[in-house]
């Protein structure tokens, strides 16, 4: 178990020091609108940094307001996100956009965000982690994040395999800066991507360092989770056209890769069929094995008209070539 800690001023500190020191320089760190600022935690959910700021770039000079996208079609966010991967955190954030957008008399919020952390975790696609992020960052609320970068410095640094979630966010609030904790919540996030990383952490060069109990023996904690995936087996027909193009249909909603287009896939008519070759695909809690077979087709459609999943252009490309 962790003692509870109470605020601690040298490590609160130190940790803003280096960070503004040593903080890289992301577009969204130069901006306090909330709607840039709720963009980029979402797509940072589930997408590296680096890809991120593509990403953010692109939908944010399309989307500046939150009612921008409000106004707009699904479809064109999803073309946007095409490439990023988890598509149906556009869907979510499409219809946040949407309630946000409404007037509060019909239960929306006139077009501003939220401020509240309580209000925040109410819209599509916000966790207690965007929240967090979004009310300290845009609003300088303290209230302290926790994700995977957190729940590892604080694991080592209070020498607890398996912390957990209560004891993680009253360490990470003894970190917050009064003034400032939207800086202090991105610095224990940017030690864990930069120092305090999974291996090899740089412990020499940690402002948090004096007083890290799990120094020494850092990869040791937090406890590994042994991630066994399941496989799943799966057939695709890609059916082409004279002229060479696919048949493709837009998936379920409610289904994997909702919204997005793509050639049959599952339960398919496979007899007299030729077959191409097969795909593996890694999803977050599952390994697809798809089978890729083609067939033809009186009509196709352009690909490139519509948003596809990197999935789907996979098979795409094994049977059209890229
Ligand atoms: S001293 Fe090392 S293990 Fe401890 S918080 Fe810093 S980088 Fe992580």
């Amino acid at each position: 178990m962790i003692a509870k800690t109470s605020i601690d001023h040298e490590l609160c500190f130190s940790l803003l020091d280096w960070y503004d020191r040593e903080k890289r320089d992301l577009p969204w760190r130069n901006t306090k609108d909330p709607w840039l600022i709720l963009l980029s935690e979402v797509i940072l959910q589930q997408t590296q940094v680096s890809r991120g700021i593509l990403y953010w770039k692109r939908i944010s000079e399309r989307f500046p307001t939150v009612k921008s996208m409000a106004r707009s079609d699904v479809d064109e966010l999803l073309l946007l996100w095409q490439g990023a991967g988890y598509y149906s955190r556009a869907r979510r954030l499409h219809a946040l956009a949407v309630i946000v957008s409404t007037n509060e008399a019909e239960g929306g919020y006139d077009g501003i965000i939220p401020r509240e952390y309580e209000e925040l975790v109410k819209l599509p696609g916000i966790g207690p982690y965007t929240a967090a992020a979004v009310a300290s960052i845009a609003f300088n609320t303290p209230v302290p994040v926790v994700d995977g970068n957190v729940n590892r410095v604080a694991s080592r640094l209070l020498a607890d395999p398996n912390p957990s979630l209560k004891a993680i966010r009253s360490w990470g609030q003894s970190l917050l800066h009064r003034d400032r904790p939207g800086d202090s919540n991105q610095a224990l996030m940017e030690l864990g991507a930069l120092v305090c990383k999974p291996r090899k952490p740089k412990c020499e060069s940690c402002p948090l360092s004096s007083k890290c109990s799990g120094r020494g023996n850092a990869e040791s904690f937090p406890e590994r989770k042994k991630n066994r995936k399941k496989i799943e087996y799966i057939n695709a027909l890609v059916m082409v056209d004279p002229s060479g193009l696919p048949f493709l249909t837009r998936r379920d909603d409610n289904g994997r890769f909702g919204g997005l287009w793509g050639p049959p896939m599952g339960d398919v008519d496979t007899e007299a069929k030729e077959k191409i070759g097969e795909i593996s695909h890694q999803l977050s809690h599952r390994e697809l094995r798809v089978s890729v077979w083609r067939g033809t087709c009186s009509e196709g459609i352009d690909p490139k008209s519509v948003p596809i999943s990197n999935l789907d252009s996979k098979i795409l490309a094994m049977v059209l070539g890229s």
